[in-house]
């Protein structure tokens, strides 16, 4: 069957609301009570009509919504909550770690931005790259919202609602407050930007403890341990997605995304020898059709394909004041 319509036989509907960089986004309303929405689409131009004419259209008006739930910290996921709690007098509810994210904004959200620009140029981008990637994160803080939490969850904490218990659990890599919540009694999870087989999760930069090329790698690192994590604890069958459609076999897809990364991974190593190379010239070489604007994805991407490699010794990295180079250890 269909998985939408599997959703929908155990009281959630799927809401994909545009957005202007991808696809679309998906939220959830939880027909329960409280009327649940789960993650709420980019403050941007015609999100909020797509919102109310989806929700119209399922028999809801945005102001019966009580609850507004949030999977991560990105602004596709949280943009429009702030206004969806006000119009609708909804309560926020998010995992701890989000909202103490959510409570050091904005200066934190620029903060990180300008020193994740300044990696991509130690990692060799040059200048046109840097101001594409400054100039895409400056439209996404637009986009976004203050929401405040009026409830917030510890980690492994269950939200009540009256026809289920939704189990609050991080599992951190594409973000660092990524969480997921696990229905047990209806056998699904909101998986958010975690884990969505139709879209690759990327691990964005965050500023860390370790400094250079090894803070770097942290968050692809955190990825594939919450995959791993998900790979044998799912309690559930089928997985809502931040983006893409659902799924079923949660468990399943996380293995498989693990699978693939390391196929990836070591597909790279063709691109990699004993000539110590940047990211960006790395990337040139493995996706010369990317553009500007998207070449800092790229990178991501190849971040998390290193981070195997390295743990596994078959990568080196080199770090000094000329930037940061990876390259196959001689033999
Ligand atoms: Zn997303």
């Amino acid at each position: 069957m269909d998985a939408d319509l599997l959703a929908l036989q155990r009281g959630v509907h799927r809401i994909a609301l545009p957005t202007p960089m991808v696809a679309s986004v998906n939220c959830y309303l939880i027909v329960d009570r409280p009327l649940t929405l789960v993650d709420s689409g980019l403050n941007w131009g015609g999100t909020l009509d797509a919102l109310e004419r989806a929700l119209r259209q399922l028999g809801f008006a945005l102001e019966e919504i009580d609850l507004v739930l949030l999977t991560h910290e990105h602004v596709d996921h949280i943009g429009l909550a702030e206004a969806v709690a006000r119009r609708a007098g909804a309560d926020v509810a998010c995992h701890e770690r989000l909202a103490g994210w959510l409570g050091e904004l904005p200066g934190s959200l620029e903060a990180d931005d300008a020193w994740t620009a300044a990696r991509i140029a130690a990692h060799g981008a040059p200048p046109l790259v840097v101001a594409a990637f400054e100039a895409r994160m400056e439209m996404m803080r637009m986009l976004g919202s203050r929401p405040r939490p009026s409830v917030v969850l510890r980690e492994g904490e269950e939200l009540r609602l009256r026809d289920r218990t939704l189990r609050a659990t991080l599992r951190p890599g594409h973000s660092p407050t990524d969480t997921v919540f696990a229905d047990r009694g209806h056998d699904l999870q909101f998986t958010g930007d975690h884990l969505m087989p139709e879209a690759r999760t990327t691990p964005y930069l965050v500023p860390g403890p370790a400094g250079g090329w090894r803070d770097d790698l942290a968050p692809a690192r955190r990825l594939r341990e919450s995959l791993g994590k998900t790979a044998i604890e799912a309690p559930t069958g089928l997985g809502l997605p931040g983006h893409g459609r659902p799924f079923t076999d949660v468990a399943a897809h996380a293995r498989e995304q693990l699978d693939a990364q390391r196929r990836r991974a070591l597909r790279l190593l063709d691109a990699l020898d004993a000539t110590p190379r940047t990211l960006f010239e790395l990337v040139r070489r493995t996706h010369s059709e990317l553009s500007p604007a998207r070449t800092f994805l790229g990178m991501l991407e190849l971040l998390a394909r290193l981070e195997l490699l390295l743990d596994e010794g078959l990568v080196e990295a080199h770090e000094d004041e000329r930037g940061c180079r990876f390259s196959r250890p001689a033999a």
